[in-house]
């Protein structure tokens, strides 16, 4: 499996293959050191990208290093990640041509943002890239954060 790094028109640089890859395939595995997710949260309270991965129960991430972490989000993406025996792989959703640029779907949580917008481009797109739980989620405390600002007007 040929994948290399060059920019996107999703975001910067994205992680493209040179092969075609069969749906079902393992086609990287999301690697780095494993960290707390508190000690993630203190290293990177600054930075505006971070490339953390929640694995298992999300206590504890991996700070992503190397060519998983060039794999862009997708609305319509053509991987997913998968939890297999503690490690985490990015495999084919759907047969993959080469020259495709490689994504999944982050389905972001927990994040510092306000909206990570996504410009991935798919008819679908949601136009974030958290989950949709998490999009629910945030609208449920913008709107009580919005009811408490109205009740604190004179
Ligand atoms: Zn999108």
């Amino acid at each position: 499996m040929g994948l290399i790094i060059r920019s996107s028109s999703i975001h910067a640089a994205g992680c493209y293959t040179t092969t075609p890859i069969r749906k079902g395939t393992r086609v990287v595995e999301y690697t780095g050191p494993r960290i707390s997710k508190e000690l993630a949260d203190e290293k990177y309270q600054d930075s505006p990208t971070t490339y953390l991965f929640g694995v298992g129960d999300g206590e504890q991430v991996i700070d992503g290093h190397g060519t998983a972490m060039f794999v862009n989000h997708s609305c319509a993406p053509n991987c997913q990640t998968d939890e297999i025996d503690g490690r985490v792989w990015i495999c084919a959703i759907r047969d993959i041509a080469a020259g495709e640029e490689l994504t999944y779907d982050y389905y972001l949580y927990d994040g510092d943002e306000d909206e990570a917008l996504c410009n991935c481009g798919a008819a679908a797109c949601r136009g974030t890239m958290y989950a949709p739980a998490e999009i629910k989620r945030r609208q449920r405390i913008a709107r009580k954060e919005k009811r408490r600002k109205l009740a604190r007007k004179p």
